[in-house]
């Protein structure tokens, strides 16, 4: 499958058609309830919901809980839930069964592993108390990370991109980042980045939030050490989600991670009132888990696996990068002249699975005059320095097909035409963006 034409000939509407004739990958749309008239660019922020979801659901609450109560902890297996759903999980991150627990959300998984690299390197290099980040991460990760700092006496140090390898040095405990940015869509080189903090005596942390679902991730070739991510993004497990943790295995049992709770004892249903923790992953458990969302969850990741026998997260790969270099290059061909840039690399390897175009005026109107039409999207602010505002769209390949993209790009050019991204109402901002 390429979305390429020959000798620079526009692409039609009927090229997008037949690229989507072409896709290996069409079917497995019927995994997903697709609201009609909508296209949906927003995976990245909150997956679409799978088919399966709302039976599941309600077998969960209906005969799991409502026929079954407390038995369904042993009966329906709610007690393994984290575990089973974590497996399935693995398979899509270059990990192995039982090194991933679905729990909690990505900020309390990133506050225990970070913990734990710390403690990890306060016993290895105990003179190493600063804390490597990129600017533009995710916020909370950042917040994180500065309460840790402060909890600590450790400093957090905040870069940019390219200044991350002049910025491991011997004061640096732990290099902290996020694989795929979530403003730009840029994609750190996984392996690389880990072999350079490792030759430097430095682990890593890295939140896969816009990486699992979305981009083959190798945690174990990349001998990464601490990994978390999100279940609600382009892993579909609906709002609020349970997040999810991986630890490589030649750490997991050197040390407790900070909330100890009993899920993550070795024996919790001995109550024994000292802590034991669980051998592996299972120590980074702490509290009663969501059963309901965790069967959500589960849904999300069938839908996802579904994949596997056309070619998994490599053929996923393939067809997200055919729809965002389909994107970036309509957007071009046109909706030229309207003062839309690119903060998105159009480099393969440094591309997640979003594209995202900056305006310097308006970016959050063109945003909601496009979601009034159904073309779903999301606006970011600049920071007034070096990041701009943007309008940002996220392909998600298991849903989304290349007349979607044409289609998207057909509405953005209408509205910048016709300037209603002007009109009072597509102005108006709302508490979440
Ligand atoms: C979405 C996202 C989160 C979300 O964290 P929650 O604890 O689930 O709210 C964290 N980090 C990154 C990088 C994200 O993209």
């Amino acid at each position: 499958m390429t979305t390429t034409t020959h000798n620079n000939t526009p692409v039609t509407l009927a090229h997008c058609q037949s690229f989507d004739q072409q896709d290996p990958l069409s079917s497995l749309r019927d995994f997903f309830s697709l609201p009609s008239g909508v296209i949906y660019l927003d995976g990245n922020s909150l997956g679409v919901m799978p088919k399966a979801t709302p039976a599941r659901v309600a077998d969960v609450v209906a005969r799991e809980w409502g026929t079954d109560l407390i038995q369904s902890w042993n009966k329906a297996g709610w007690f393994q839930m984290p575990q089973k759903v974590g497996d399935k999980i693995a398979r899509l991150i270059g990990a192995n069964a039982g090194e991933v627990v679905a729990t909690d959300s990505t900020s309390i998984n990133l506050f225990k592993v970070l913990s734990a690299a710390l403690n990890m390197a306060a016993e290895d290099a105990p003179r190493r108390k600063r804390i490597v980040s990129e600017r533009s991460n995710f916020p909370t990760d950042l917040y994180i990370a500065e309460a840790l700092c402060k909890e600590r006496g450790y400093e957090l140090m905040l870069v940019e991109p390219e200044d991350i390898a002049a910025a491991l040095t011997a004061e640096v405990a732990v290099l902290m980042l996020t694989h795929v940015n979530y403003r730009t869509g840029a994609m750190h080189d996984m392996a690389a980045v880990t072999s350079a903090a490792h030759a430097e005596g430095i682990l890593t942390v890295w939140d896969l939030a816009h990486s699992a679902g979305a981009v083959p991730v190798k945690l174990t070739a990349a001998k990464a050490d601490f990994a978390v991510g999100c279940g609600y993004k382009y892993l579909n497990g609906g709002p609020g989600a349970p997040a999810f943790v991986w630890v490589n295995p030649l750490h997991t049992n050197r040390f407790w991670q900070p909330l100890a709770g009993w899920w993550g004892h070795a024996t919790p249903f001995a109550f024994t009132p000292d802590y034991q923790p669980a051998p592996g992953i299972t120590r980074y458990m702490c509290g009663t888990q969501p059963m309901i969302s965790l069967a959500a969850l589960d849904c999300g990741l069938d839908a996802t696996l579904a994949a596997e026998p056309l070619g998994g997260m490599d053929a996923l790969r393939k067809k997200s990068l055919a729809l965002t270099d389909l994107f970036i290059q309509l957007v071009e061909q046109r909706c030229s002249g309207y003062g839309l840039g690119l903060a998105t690399p159009q480099t393969h390897a440094q591309r997640g699975s979003q594209v995202c175009l900056t305006k310097d005026e308006g970016a959050y109107a063109i945003v909601q005059a496009l979601i009034a039409r159904g073309v779903v999207g999301d606006y970011r602010a600049g920071d007034g320095e070096r990041h701009k505002d943007i309008l940002r769209f996220g392909f998600t390949p298991l849903y989304i097909g290349f007349e979607d993209v044409w289609n998207a790009v057909e509405h953005l050019r209408q509205v910048l035409e016709s300037g209603e991204w002007q009109r009072p109402e597509f102005n108006q901002k709302h508490a979440v963006t």
